[in-house]
């Protein structure tokens, strides 16, 4: 979910405690299934590293719909179990940022309109959103939110359509982008995911009900069995009729290009993806990475705690052993609000420390999932050295980062990617390493499971969806030069 205002936080500010990219939102939707407003507490808590400004759930309670939301963490906004009888609900988390924060953009958005109410909860970005709410807008919307999440509700309520399934295809039929929606009416749930299956979204099942969440991880929190993928273009209507499948976008043009970065740093390890666990792809990735980049070294190291399962799939490779010499503290808050540069170097040493016993008098490898704007590699190069290592070899298990994501993902503009405004010369004395390498584009889809295609586009493999002005280097609220919305459009013929 992104806000109109802004490119995540304010240009040149971060918020947190490193410098990685951040996710934009983690969604979870219940239908028929007994006690939903408390285990959509279970599901958001098992999201909750996909965002940590706000959280928020709505259900269905006697034909209307109540919403619960709040900033903060699930567990200090949802400080109250929900009604015992509320069976359809849904939930929302937002990611951490500054500046552009506030209530009004929190989900669910409850909106109410001739098709009587409705609350929707998103991930992702539209890269159209800007001239639809422009068109929205003359035609009379008025906005409760600056957040692009809102459009689709707009759409609906101004569709033409008499049917409200119908209003809502035709709706979703004029986004673009890369997200995942999930959408609550009285007697209805509905699971949307974009035609390039960019943003995850996955069904399961509890106890004859239906369950919907932005990763697996989030289906076990809530006692639910996957089921599978909401599938790249799907609109998955759940309603007393069953779940049945419709197609917003027809036939999906091309194959779909799910997000790579998910798998590298975004996803719990212990989610399902392509067929297997987030942790052995990670696993491959280091690997892989071995392959193309090995190193003489003596013992290698992760940073905790997403790239341990790669520093794993190295030392495996590399017949290295594998050693914590880094550990990270857990009780530090989940956000420093830090105004720049130097704010950010420092609270690096504040979440990690050395492990003098493991590094000391000892070639390392460190091996981390991405490099974005290179501060934190250049705090844990200097880590380790003072700590007494011999050699730091830093080893990325993903490729340059050197585009930003305009499909969901939080990332720094251009210019503040290391790789893209660098050279590997350059870059190797910011982070201070004895040498630097990273996976290949090839070694990275190599790693990946499954034979399909996936989005690198911020590996610099090209943008799979359309990226306008208003989403790229040019401004925030340029003309997007996609197509123009047309309100109440019809979906494709089925
Ligand atoms: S640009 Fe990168 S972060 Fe964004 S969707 Fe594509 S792979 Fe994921």
């Amino acid at each position: 979910m992104r806000d109109e205002l802004g490119f995540g936080p304010k240009r040149g500010e971060a918020s947190g405690d490193d410098d990685r990219p951040r996710e934009e939102c983690g969604v979870v939707g219940l239908f028929e299934v007994p006690d939903a407003a408390q285990l959509v507490y279970r599901g958001l808590f098992a999201l909750q590293h996909r965002g940590q400004e706000s959280a928020g759930r709505a259900w269905v309670q006697d034909g209307d719909i109540t919403v619960d939301k709040g900033m903060g963490l699930v567990s200090e906004v949802l400080t109250t179990p929900g009604p015992p009888d509320a069976r359809r609900a849904i939930g929302h988390v937002r990611y951490s940022t500054t500046g552009t924060s506030s209530l009004d953009n929190a989900q669910p958005l409850l909106m109410r309109s001739r098709f009587g109410p409705m609350a929707l909860a998103h991930n992702g970005n539209l890269t159209n959103h800007a001239a639809l709410r422009r068109t929205l807008e003359a035609r009379g919307a008025i906005f409760q939110t600056s957040s692009d999440s809102e459009v689709l509700a707009h759409l609906v309520a101004h569709g033409v359509a008499q049917r409200w399934l119908t209003a809502l295809e035709g709706a979703a039929h004029q986004l673009l982008g890369g997200f995942a929606y999930v959408v609550l009416t009285p007697s209805s749930l509905v699971a949307l995911r974009d035609p390039h299956g960019i943003r995850p979204l996955v069904v399961g099942t509890r106890g004859g009900g239906v369950v919907v969440a932005s990763e697996t991880a989030g289906l076990d929190a809530m006692g639910a069995t996957y089921l599978r993928d909401v599938e790249p273009g799907e609109m998955l209507v759940i309603d007393h009729e069953g779940m049945t499948t419709r197609r917003p976008w027809g036939p999906v043009p091309a194959g779909p290009t799910p997000c790579a970065f998910e798998l590298v740093y975004f996803s719990r390890s212990d989610s399902m993806s392509g067929g297997q666990s987030v942790h052995r792809t990670r696993r491959a990735l280091g690997r892989q990475l071995w392959k193309e980049q090995p190193a003489d070294a003596d013992v290698v190291v992760g940073v905790p705690d997403s790239s341990l399962p790669a520093a794993m799939g190295y030392a495996e490779a590399a017949g290295l052993p594998l050693d914590f010499g880094l550990v990270k503290n857990r009780y530090v808050g989940r956000t420093f609000i830090v105004p720049n540069q130097d704010g950010r170097t420092d609270s690096v040493a504040l979440k990690l420390s050395a492990v003098e016993d493991v590094v000391r008098d000892r070639r390392v490898v460190l091996v981390d999932d991405s490099l974005v704007r290179g501060t934190t590699a250049a705090r844990l190069v200097g880590l380790l050295r003072r700590a007494g290592a011999q050699a730091v070899h830093m080893r990325i298990a993903s490729p340059p980062y050197t585009h930003p994501c305009h499909y969901g993902i939080d990332t720094s503009r251009s210019r503040e990617l290391a790789a893209a405004s660098l050279s590997r010369p350059e870059l190797l004395e910011r982070i201070g390493a004895d040498s630097l390498g990273y996976l290949s584009q090839e070694g990275l889809r190599e790693a990946l499971p499954g034979r399909g295609d996936w989005c690198l586009a911020c590996f610099g493999a090209g943008y799979p969806v359309p990226v306008g002005e208003e989403d790229g280097e040019g401004g925030e609220h340029g003309d997007d030069g996609v197509a123009a919305p047309v309100a109440g459009g019809a979906p494709p013929a089925q």
